[in-house]
């Protein structure tokens, strides 16, 4: 490609509303543009990078034995009322109208949607187990998008879902699934961790997120460095059996009110700092929700159940601010609010036990129990220790102490069991002709995140600094002066012999000034550089890499054999 005749829009100055460097980067190599928030194109250089890192998850993907189709994004919300998810995701979804008014959403994921496409075709246990993936764009309508790619209102997903005959089976394909993760991100150049998830909107009980370790991250993870332990910080501590209750009723509108209770010290607690944006603020054990904590300027609309899922991560921004304390053992509106009745197996973290006036569910939709006492209230015992992750706790797997890093989640494979299957109703049957429902997977990658984190791990103060295999160009040829002849002709015989061989090659023969070309050079971060200027006449060019910047003149005959 010449880069005389590319659209490659970049800019001088970092773009004021970029915060990270890999939304700064992509927006200043022209790589994307946003359209409106969360929403963006990709230009040439950024979507081949973006198709580099798909067909890198394609071919771990084939592998792997799963099977490449592409569903519509547009879905019927019957589907999701099968499931239960349609309030679940609630203004997260992207949601319209056809001409007769039928509703439909763009779909966030497709987990009803696959398993209703395979339900009435997937009959026997003899064409299980079963592995289908697509690569599609996503549509969540992100309270908080930001960060370019990272957090988008539609960005794209490669999202994977797996049919077995039981759990046994479903484990297994967990497995592959695993394995081929490992193996498309260590191709991908990422360093990551695998931690324990939570399985939140999705359901099922075990989940790993895949997390990018980066400082620019959402998420925080718990890692050990003497054992394999890590997770993310959604997990709590300690899960007690509630033995008596006598908490007052109260609508929630009231509790809201009237009884905003400031709690000092929980700042520190929940750690909440701006820069974390409230992340802490939704513990969960296994996907439940158990603390709640919202600022007491929070519109009434919007505590309701099925916006917890939302107040979990992005929100929240003051640190200092007046708060209500929400423990509800609700799974995420999965099945609506349960509160602190007798019997009630609450999920709490053992730092509750020294806070007063607690507001919990109170096991019916929009109605809290106020001043909720530990001790006084509900009692508990420790049924399971699990981990809530601090700085310097212990590591729940060996004693040593727990470090606690930010990461970017990339990947989230999911046991989801047969809570779809159920839902849509789809079985198949067994060798003795028994209906069972299919035990499900599904196993998700952001690929526009995934280009973000690679970006996040891998630039420098002049711009990105692209591995090989996802580079947009692997080879640039930098012409100093285009009006002299020599160089312009050598440049152009390098370009055509390695294009000739296959590799991917830009020419960058604009008009502009030699610095001009460097700094753009930099910034869209092409592996491997080429500098034809005075020495053309001899056959000499200057080479490097982006990676080390260590310049070495060399004859244009031996270059050509370095690249192959
Ligand atoms: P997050 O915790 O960041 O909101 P998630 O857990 O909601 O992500 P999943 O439902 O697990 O996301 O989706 C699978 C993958 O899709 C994620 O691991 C992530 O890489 C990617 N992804 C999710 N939401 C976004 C988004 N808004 N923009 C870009 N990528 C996303
Ligand atoms: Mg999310
Ligand atoms: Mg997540
Ligand atoms: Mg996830």
């Amino acid at each position: 490609m010449k880069m005389s005749k590319m659209y490659m829009p970049t800019l001088k100055e970092d773009p004021s509303e970029a915060e990270i460097a890999s939304h700064k980067l992509l927006l200043r190599s022209g790589m994307i543009r946003q359209l409106v928030s969360g929403v963006y194109s990709y230009l040439p250089l950024g979507y081949r990078v973006i198709r580099k890192v798909e067909q890198i998850v394609r071919e771990e993907m084939d592998v792997a034995g799963s099977q490449e189709l592409l569903m519509s994004p547009i879905q019927p919300r019957e589907l999701w009322e099968a499931t239960g998810r349609w309030a679940n995701f609630g203004p997260e979804m992207f949601t319209l109208l056809d001409r007769n008014s039928r509703e439909f959403c763009l779909g966030p994921t497709h987990e009803e949607y696959i398993t209703d496409l395979i339900k009435n075709e997937v009959k026997s246990y003899k064409q299980l187990p079963l592995n289908l993936y697509q690569i599609q764009t996503k549509y969540r309508d992100e309270k908080r998008p930001r960060f370019g790619l990272m957090r988008g209102r539609e960005f794209i997903m490669k999202d994977a879902y797996s049919f077995d005959v039981d759990e046994e089976a479903m484990i297994r394909a967990y497995d592959i699934m695993w394995k081929s993760y490992d193996k498309a991100f260590t191709r991908l150049n990422l360093k990551y961790k695998v931690v324990e998830g939570d399985t939140g909107a999705m359901g099922g009980r075990v989940s790993h997120e895949f997390m990018a370790m980066s400082e620019a991250g959402e998420g925080f993870m718990a890692y050990c460095e003497a054992c394999d332990y890590a997770a993310t910080d959604e997990k709590a501590t300690v899960v007690y059996n509630v033995e008596n209750s006598n908490q007052e009723e109260l609508p929630l509108e009231k509790v809201l009110t009237e009884n905003v209770t400031t709690i000092e010290g929980l700042e520190d607690f929940f750690k909440i700092d701006k820069s974390s944006f409230g992340k802490a603020l939704v513990y969960s054990v296994k996907g439940k929700p158990l603390v709640v904590v919202i600022p007491g300027d929070r519109e009434l609309n919007e505590i309701k159940l099925e916006n917890y899922l939302e107040i979990s991560s992005h929100d929240i921004e003051m640190a200092d601010e007046e708060m209500i304390i929400d423990i509800t053992g609700a799974n995420k509106g999965f099945t609506g609010p349960v509160g602190l009745k007798e019997g009630t197996r609450l999920l709490v973290d053992s730092r509750i036990k020294d806070m007063k006036n607690l507001i919990v569910g109170g096991n019916e939709t929009d109605i809290h129990l106020k001043n909720v006492n530990y001790g006084r209230d509900f009692q508990g015992e420790v049924v399971e220790d699990l981990l809530m992750i601090r700085d310097g706790d212990i590591c729940p797997k060996c004693d040593e102490k727990l470090k606690m890093a930010r990461g970017i989640e990339v990947g989230n494979i999911f046991q989801l069991g047969t809570k779809y299957s159920e839902g849509i109703g789809a079985k198949y049957l067994d060798e003795n002709g028994k209906e069972k429902y299919f035990v499900m997977g599904s196993y998700g990658i952001g690929i526009t995140r995934t280009v973000a984190a690679i970006i996040e791990q891998s630039h420098d103060e002049n711009g990105i600094i692209w591995p090989l295999n996802v580079a947009p160009y692997e080879v640039i040829i930098t012409v100093i002066n285009t009006k002299d002849e020599e160089q312009m002709n050598l440049s152009q015989n390098i370009y055509d012999e390695l294009a000739k061989k296959g590799v991917e090659v830009l020419l960058d023969d604009r008009k502009e000034r030699a610095g001009v070309k460097f700094n753009d050079r930099d910034l869209i971060g092409i592996p491997i550089r080429i500098v034809v200027g005075k020495g053309a006449a001899d056959g000499m060019v200057e080479y490097s890499l982006r990676k080390t910047g260590e310049k070495e003149d060399i004859n244009v005959n031996d270059l050509i054999k370095i690249i192959e």
